[in-house]
């Protein structure tokens, strides 16, 4: 019970999809049960016709349940459609409209829909569906003329089973419906889980850069553009990792990336909630600082370079040293985004002319 009700929730908010398999063994097995039950109901009001149809209708389901075991959906919808059809028919000739039975009719419309656009079912979904639900119309009001030109094969008498098997037949009816439904709302609530899931993963994806995982250009681009319009102090650290071209050189490649990640997992680290830090170009990272003073923005950068300086960048056993030049602009009203940049730029270059592994504000 405690395993029903946790997986029904999770039906409920998204995290847990229905199968094929699940949907259609409901589907089978609930029509299964009504043919029993009325299997019995007609062995004991002794209508011949009817209870060898309710036979081979529990038989045709238990084949059918045999094909959703190995997957085959679709000729088993056909299979409950046509089931349905001529079992209403069979037992509204046999005992009359009163009781109820072609409401079956009115069920399997939903399903057809439903069917034609969940399993694969490629062309023509919409025609196949509307097509199966228009015959089952038809049949429906073909049913109701054949009952009002011709009398019941077999009559019975007792108003209070005729009241029982129409109330009986609703209660399935509605139940399949309302069940069926509830299949519905799943659905849609995996769909949407999954497409907010995969929203989140696009997003990351426009937003961030695979290799250091910082934000990307574009995102930096926004981020200094809402600093602008939100009109609030803020500061750029235009970042430069020394000598890379070396490192690339004399120890590969690969360990150059390995390099470039660390650094920037430290600059993270120290901007924390300050700021963004974004890889601006191929070893160079742009961080924005926003509502901070000078002199915190220039500790901030110190610790990045400090951190940098520290740190042991490990490659075929020997570790190596990495250092890291930081030029700060502070941004003064009426200054452009680019001249802010350039600026940061500037001073980065002044780093780098009075020999690296500094800070420049
Ligand atoms: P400087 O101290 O003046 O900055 O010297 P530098 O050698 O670092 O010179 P520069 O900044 O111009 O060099 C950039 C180098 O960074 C060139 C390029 O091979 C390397 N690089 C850029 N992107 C990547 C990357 O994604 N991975 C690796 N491994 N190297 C990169
Ligand atoms: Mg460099
Ligand atoms: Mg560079």
């Amino acid at each position: 019970m405690k395993n029903f009700l946790e997986h029904a929730k999770k039906l409920l908010d998204g995290s847990a999809q229905i199968t094929n398999r699940q949907k259609f063994s409901f589907m089978i097995y609930s029509i299964a049960c009504v043919h029993l039950f009325l299997l019995c109901i007609f062995i004991i009001l002794d209508i011949t016709p009817l209870y060898l149809f309710n036979i081979a209708s529990v038989a045709t389901y238990l084949f059918a349940a045999y094909w959703v075991r190995r997957d085959i959906y679709l000729p088993v919808y056909y299979i409950v459609y046509f089931e349905i059809i001529l079992h209403s028919f069979v037992a509204t000739l046999c005992i009359g409209w009163q009781f109820g039975f072609a409401q079956y009719i009115i069920a399997i419309i939903p399903v057809g829909y439903y069917v034609g656009y969940t399993l694969d079912t490629k062309r023509r979904k919409l025609v196949i569906a509307t097509g199966s639900a228009v015959a089952a119309a038809l049949l429906f009001l073909t049913c109701k003329f054949l009952s009002y030109v011709r009398e019941p094969f077999f009559t019975i008498d007792s108003p209070t089973i005729e009241f029982a098997i129409y109330t009986f037949n609703s209660i399935c009816t509605f139940v399949f419906l309302i069940l069926f439904s509830l299949i519905y709302i799943f659905e849609m609530k995996w769909t949407y889980a999954k497409l907010r899931h995969q929203n989140v993963i696009l997003e990351q994806l426009a937003n961030t850069d695979p290799l250091t995982g910082l934000y990307n250009r574009r995102s930096m681009q926004m981020f200094i553009e809402q600093a602008l319009a939100s009109d609030s102090n803020f500061a750029l650290i235009m970042g430069d990792i020394d000598d890379f071209k070396k490192i690339n050189d004399t120890h590969g490649h690969d360990f150059g990336d390995v390099a470039l990640h660390d650094i920037a997992q430290i600059a993270v680290q120290q901007v924390g909630e300050h700021g963004y830090v974004c890889r601006w170009g191929g070893e160079e990272l742009l961080i924005l600082i926003s509502n901070s003073t000078h002199e915190q923005t220039y500790q901030i950068a110190e610790s990045i370079r400090y951190h940098v300086a520290r740190h042991n960048f490990e490659s075929g056993g020997q570790r190596i040293h990495c250092t890291l030049t930081l030029g700060i602009a502070i941004y003064q009203r009426g200054m452009s985004i680019e001249e802010t940049i350039t600026h940061a730029d500037g001073k980065l270059y002044q780093g780098k002319q009075s020999g690296k592994n500094t800070v420049v504000i």
